[in-house]
């Protein structure tokens, strides 16, 4: 048989059949030395690497960043410097489905983003809301557990939901937010995306300053209606996925704008609320968004696991000029995504080509599974007499001192004047929702909760809405009763 292209096996060597295995006569059974059928078979059976345990499905692009303003007052990163244009990678996401489910469930959306910059991976993995559910990572595998299944029979089950949500008082502003028409977005060129923590900047000179990020979209808002999204996720899991690539290969880039909130540094400790509290929003009268630059996707991948599903994003991935702020839940995150993507893809997973940066990197990590970049060779460790790198503390300095208590204590945060688990939530339900958007938040909250609730957790969940806006809960309570007694 004639072919351009000869199959063969991994090691290259030509194959003879994509038919036939190898039997002892016609009828017979299958020879072992029939070495390419088991290749083919057991390398099937390692297809897949463990799916995330939060965030699995999801799709994504690459495009760039253009600072188009000047920002170096606040941050000396290369990368935010007037004119300088950054390759990146976008990776959008749900939270609780697994890889297969439905694009169109109501939830947040990941907006994980990659810059390859000339100072190494910076990594922003925000969400399309500004906010959280908690405030403090040592609640976070509680608060999965309860959106994702039951032990029993692995159901999902809003009785968990709200059960979980009304015992953690502070989900209010995100569980409203969520209820609203941003919860389910009718693709993801349509949404906005954040880095929802606040972050440190720190300029040429030193000066520090705490940062929040904003990418505005630029299509406009557009969102699902519970009735739609519940007919597409039959019709077409994938709504979203499509959506995306199909607008890239026609030439349909889409486009975010990025704004900063910035507050002097010294104005953190006495702020009328913690602005470490990642349930909470820096409203725009006190600190207005300030432009930034364009960020654009323009390039689908061109294949899907080796650039999207080994894709591993890190907040801990900063650049000089950008670090951490005190904020709880950032602290965690810094440490759980390194350690997600070690087991999930193998220790070396910066090796492979989406991950790589795109400088040169001299870190004494060495060895270790899969690993097949050579690394910085000889010497293997620091300090050394051989001229090997050396760390420069000129790169230190984005470490945030402030917020950090002498004592050792489990608390929640230094209490500030406002600092409240409602008032935010009932401002965008009273302010922000229009009253055609407040209907139908009231519709989304109270069919969610006449679904096998039970009555203790009912009771709390109207609490809970009655602690947002009086009238609001009374309406949202009202009709729960009018459905299921
Ligand atoms: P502003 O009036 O200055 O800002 C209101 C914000 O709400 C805008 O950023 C707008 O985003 C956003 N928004 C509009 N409609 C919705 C919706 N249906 N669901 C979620 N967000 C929406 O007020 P404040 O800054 O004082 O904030 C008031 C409330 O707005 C907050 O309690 C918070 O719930 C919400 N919010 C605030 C943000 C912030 O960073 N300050 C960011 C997002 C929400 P856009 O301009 O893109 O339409």
């Amino acid at each position: 048989m004639s072919s351009a292209r000869v199959t063969t096996t991994n090691a290259g060597i030509p194959v003879a059949s994509d038919d036939h295995s190898l039997t002892a006569g016609p009828n017979g059974p299958i020879l072992l030395q029939d070495h390419y059928l088991i290749e083919k078979n057991a390398q099937f059976n390692r297809e897949r690497v463990p799916e995330r345990v939060v965030h699995a499905k999801g799709g994504g692009a690459f495009g760039f960043f253009e600072t188009t303003e000047d920002v170096s007052q606040y941050t000396k990163a290369a990368l935010f410097q007037p004119g300088v244009k950054t390759e990146t990678l976008v990776r959008f996401s749900s939270v609780a489905g697994e890889l297969g489910s439905p694009d169109t469930w109501r939830d947040p959306r990941g907006t994980a983003i990659k810059f390859y910059t000339t100072e190494g991976n910076y990594d922003l993995v925000g969400n399309n809301t500004p906010i959280f559910f908690i405030r403090d990572a040592i609640k976070f595998p509680d608060f999965i557990r309860s959106q994702k299944r039951r032990a029993d029979n692995h159901l999902r089950d809003h009785d968990m939901q709200w059960d979980f949500w009304t015992n953690c008082p502070e989900s209010a502003h995100q569980v409203t937010w969520l209820m609203g028409d941003r919860g389910i977005p009718r693709t993801w060129r349509h949404m906005n995306m954040y880095g929802s923590h606040t972050f440190l900047w720190t300029n040429a000179k030193g000066e520090k300053f705490w940062v929040k990020y904003h990418f505005k979209t630029d299509q406009g808002h557009e969102f699902l209606t519970q009735a739609e999204a519940d007919r597409l996720a039959g019709e077409d899991a994938d709504y979203h996925i499509r959506d995306l690539w199909t607008a890239i290969k026609n030439g349909e880039h889409p486009s975010w704008t990025l704004y900063v909130q910035v507050m002097p540094f010294e104005e953190a400790a006495d702020y009328r609320f913690n602005p470490f509290d990642l349930t909470k929003v820096w409203p725009h009268g006190d600190y207005p968004l300030i432009k930034v630059g364009r960020f654009v996707l323009n390039r689908n991948p061109e294949n899907y696991f080796a650039q999207i599903e080994q894709a591993a994003f890190e907040p801990s991935n900063m650049v000089p000029g950008i670090g951490p702020s005190p904020d709880k839940m950032l602290q965690g995150r810094l440490f759980s995504y390194p350690d997600a993507h070690r087991y999930r893809i193998g220790t070396n997973y910066m090796d492979l080509p989406v991950n790589r940066p795109i400088v040169p990197v001299n870190s004494y990590s060495k060895d270790g599974a899969m690993r097949y970049s050579f690394g910085i060779g000889d010497p293997v460790y620091a300090p050394n007499s051989y001229g090997g790198p050396h760390g420069d503390a000129s790169y230190g300095g984005d470490e945030a001192a402030t917020g950090i208590e002498q004592e050792v204590i489990r608390s929640a945060y230094r209490k500030h004047a406002e600092d409240d688990d409602f008032t935010q939530a009932g401002t965008l339900v009273r302010k922000v929702f229009s009253d055609e958007e407040r209907e139908r938040f009231i519709d989304n909250v109270a069919g969610h909760l006449s679904k096998g609730v039970s009555k203790p957790v009912l009771e709390k969940a109207f609490e809970y809405w009655r602690n947002v806006d009086k009238a609001t809960g009374d309406k949202i309570a009202e009709k729960v009763q009018a459905k299921v007694g």
